[in-house]
């Protein structure tokens, strides 16, 4: 078992396969931003699935794909293929922007993909343009109808509410989200790079002092993927609102997750710069025990917490490069 110097278990892993994204988000990748990791530097399948095996047998379960936008990665179903078989992976999901679903769906499902989440700010297709640098709406509600048909269930939308941009756009989401069985997670704007560090973000807490009594929300004891939501769900079970607080409500005390870079870099936390590169090791051909030996390592590098508060300039890195 991995467990940090702070007490908590470690049993889940984002990994991202690129930082490279064909979306602008304003909060995220900053327009005209070059400094994107050289194709030379990416782990390989061979490499991730290496990681994976050895973080499975030190008891990590749960693995999540992402980047960037993990659907650029070239062959990313066959890397899903080989994650989804290895021994210990219980639970395999993807986070995406949704511009390619709507081709790759069915082959992401009969890789073993378990689970999706499908970035989406807004239902106005201007708005999603004005945030994203794209006319994206589009092709991102064609592949959610894709991953739908192509059986993925309880398909989570991430939405970051900007106030001014997208606020009044929440409860068409809720509405939406009802319609095709989708379960809504707001997250609340973090201060990663510039970008980031622009972007005003938008109070949860106080949000749901609104949306419950509206929908008669009862806070969920269900686990909804073990991640730091705190769900909501609406009483005949329609409609189900997981709340990411980071500003309002940190909850790195529950924090049970790291993430590795598409170099092979493990970061400990978004908002802090304690790493430990792996891919100098894999490259040397490392034996499994010194590969064992270097992710302790990197766990007891974990922090306690974020600053994103306190000190919100101290991250330069966007959640592309640490993989969001
Ligand atoms: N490209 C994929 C996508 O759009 O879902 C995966 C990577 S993206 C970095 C993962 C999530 O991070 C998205 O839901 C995005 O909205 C969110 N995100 C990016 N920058 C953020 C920031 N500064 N604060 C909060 N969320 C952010």
């Amino acid at each position: 078992m991995l467990i940090d110097q702070f007490g908590r278990r470690i049993d889940y892993l984002r990994i991202s396969v690129t930082d490279r994204c064909d979306l602008r988000c304003t909060y995220c990748i900053p327009e005209g931003f070059t400094e994107f990791e050289k194709p030379a530097n990416w782990l390989s399948f061979d490499d991730i699935t290496r990681v994976t095996a050895m973080f499975a047998r030190l008891g990590v379960s749960r693995f999540r794909l992402t980047g960037g936008e993990p659907l650029l990665r070239k062959n990313l179903p066959e890397l899903i293929e080989r994650m989804a078989h290895t021994a210990g992976v219980q639970d395999l999901s993807l986070t995406t922007n949704g511009t390619q679903l709507a081709r790759y769906a069915g082959d992401l499902r009969h890789a073993g993909l378990n689970r999706l989440n499908v970035s989406l700010d807004s239902l106005r297709r201007e708005c999603v343009s004005a945030i994203s640098g794209k006319d994206s709406f589009d092709k991102v509600i064609h592949g959610l109808q894709a991953a739908r048909d192509a059986g993925f269930e309880r398909i989570k939308i991430n939405m970051v509410p900007l106030p001014g941009i997208n606020i009044d756009d929440i409860d068409d989401m809720i509405a939406f989200c009802i319609d095709n069985g989708f379960i809504l997670r707001l997250i609340e704007a973090m201060p990663l790079g510039e970008s980031g560090q622009q972007a005003d973000y938008f109070n949860l807490q106080a949000l749901i002092e609104t949306l419950q009594p509206k929908y008669h929300l009862q806070l969920s004891q269900k686990v909804y993927g073990g991640g730091p939501a705190k769900y909501w769900e609406s009483p005949g079970g329609d409609f189900t609102l997981g709340l990411i607080t980071p500003r309002s409500q940190h909850f790195c005390e529950t924090c049970n997750r790291i993430r590795m870079s598409v170099d092979g870099t493990l970061y400990l936390c978004l908002g802090q710069d304690q790493s430990l590169a792996l891919r100098p090791l894999l490259q040397a051909g490392c034996s499994d025990e010194a590969l064992e030996n270097a992710i302790h390592q990197a766990i007891n590098l974990k922090p306690q917490r974020h600053e994103f508060n306190e000190n919100p300039q101290k991250i330069i890195r966007i959640m592309a490069k640490t993989g969001g």
